[in-house]
């Protein structure tokens, strides 16, 4: 970078060489603005990333841009679907970041200026940066699905982000009569959290055995297969039997529209009247991602494995869902280990060093019952600018493994949970 600002410890490093004296003559180095660093989305991409740049350097200023107050995880909230714990839960502010000295601008970031290097909130005010992290999570193709719009989430929600979207469908599954049939559409890939709607369709049949037993839950699918595809069908035959009919791509199950207002589900072969409809749209990344110019056009954000930079625009970082990750999932996990790659680069390179780097783990955990976890693994590294896993590094839970193993693993999927949202909110 041109205009490089000195830090703290590298100054004091340098400085090492010569006397006490000499330091103190060289104060004006020290009067020179701190790198600025703002952060777009207060996520589990952003908000890591954030904490990560003062733990890394507490001399960067770091700016965190959120639109809302509190923020709301959608890990686990597949429970509080199926009423098995509270959205109180999943819900968290970002005081203790505010605590370590991470600057909380509560407002939506509306344009970007890459060349004057300058944020638009929707408070008005601007923001300028040295380096920019987006880390805005997805939107929806709204128009993509013919009849899913905007005003149909309300007659179908997504829930695929958390929030009143996660007690809506709740209250609508509690509502419904036994002997109703519930209908989520999956969506083709890539999009957030791979098993997520398998694990939701387990939890929300785990609370249709317990209390509206002769219902029944089609998945119509918009691909012909998905993560722990045979650890999901494994629990599905021993917990839920005769319960969850899933339609593959192949076999007609990919959703061509909706109405809203009949709850009704169109495939290419037959139509589906549901008594509740999730229908899980086709997404991108974040819209603001688009703004600043670092989407192409997937819809999704190319970056360099090594920095998270953009390939497109210089000086912008994207983190966590928005990204094309290569191997790499869209998990809660995956976007904190990015989060923390991400800073340490950041940090060099506003101190004037090459980034080194990195392998990434991820570890996704889904429960098909409260007390029966599964799991899938991966550690990737950048290969020809591509996050790629390395080989002989996965694991899978073992498609025969005894209950006990099964409920050891959801123990470890809720420490996984405490721990990450801890680390970053706590
Ligand atoms: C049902 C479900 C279950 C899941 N379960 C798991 C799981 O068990 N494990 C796992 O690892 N992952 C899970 N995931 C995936 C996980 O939630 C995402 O991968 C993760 O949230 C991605 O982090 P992110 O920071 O990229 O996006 P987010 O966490 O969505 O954060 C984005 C943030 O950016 C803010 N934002 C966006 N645009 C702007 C703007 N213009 N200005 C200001 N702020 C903005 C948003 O308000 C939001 O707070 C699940 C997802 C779902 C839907």
């Amino acid at each position: 970078m041109t205009q490089r600002r000195t830090s703290r410890r590298e100054f004091l490093k340098s400085a090492g060489a010569v006397s006490t004296s000499a330091v103190l003559l060289s104060a004006p180095a020290l009067t020179q603005a701190a790198p600025r660093v703002a952060v777009v989305g207060g996520g589990f991409a952003g908000a890591s990333c954030a904490r990560a740049l003062k733990i890394i350097d507490p001399g960067i200023k770091v700016t965190l841009v959120e639109a809302n107050r509190t923020f709301t995880a959608c890990p686990f909230s597949n429970g509080v679907i199926a009423g098995l714990r509270e959205l109180s839960a999943q819900q968290f502010t970002y005081d203790k970041l505010v605590a370590h000295n991470i600057v909380l601008a509560a407002s939506m970031a509306n344009a970007i200026d890459p060349q004057a290097r300058l944020i638009s909130l929707a408070d008005g005010s601007r923001l300028g940066y040295d380096r920019l992290v987006l880390a805005p999570g997805i939107d929806f193709r709204w128009g993509a699905l013919p009849g899913y719009t905007e005003a149909a989430v309300d007659a179908m929600p997504h829930a695929w982000k958390a929030g009143e979207q996660t007690l809506l469908l709740r209250r609508q599954l509690q509502a419904m009569d036994d002997g109703g049939t519930v209908v989520i559409a999956a969506p083709a890939n890539p999009f957030r959290c791979p098993p997520g709607p398998y694990e939701r369709a387990s939890l929300i049949a785990h609370y249709l055995k317990n209390n509206k037993p002769r219902s029944k839950l089609i998945i119509l699918d918009a691909k012909d297969s998905f993560s722990k595809q045979r650890l999901f069908q494994a629990a599905w035959q021993e917990l839920y039997p005769g319960m969850i009919e899933w339609i593959p791509l192949s076999q007609g199950g990919k959703v061509a529209s909706v109405d809203p207002a009949s709850k009704t589900l169109v495939t290419d072969f037959d139509s589906y009247k549901a008594a509740v409809a999730n229908v899980i749209p086709p997404q991108k990344a974040g819209h603001i991602a688009e703004v600043a110019g670092v989407a192409d056009r997937t819809g999704w954000c190319p970056i360099n494995p090594v920095t998270f930079e953009s390939t497109l625009v210089s000086r912008i970082h994207v983190l966590g869902d928005a990204i094309i990750a290569g191997g790499m999932p869209k998990s809660a996990f995956a976007a904190n280990a990015q989060a923390k790659v991400c800073a340490a680069a950041v940090a060099k390179l506003l101190a004037g060093t090459e980034p080194s780097e990195a392998k990434l783990i991820n570890t996704c955990y889904s429960l098909a019952a409260p007390d029966y976890g599964i799991s899938i693994a991966g550690v990737y590294h950048p290969v020809n600018g591509v996050l790629t896993e390395i080989e002989g590094s996965g694991g899978l839970s073992p498609v025969d493994a005894p209950r006990a193993t099964r409920a050891q693993e959801a123990i470890f999927a809720d420490a996984w949970y405490r721990t990450i949202t801890d680390e970053i909110f706590g």
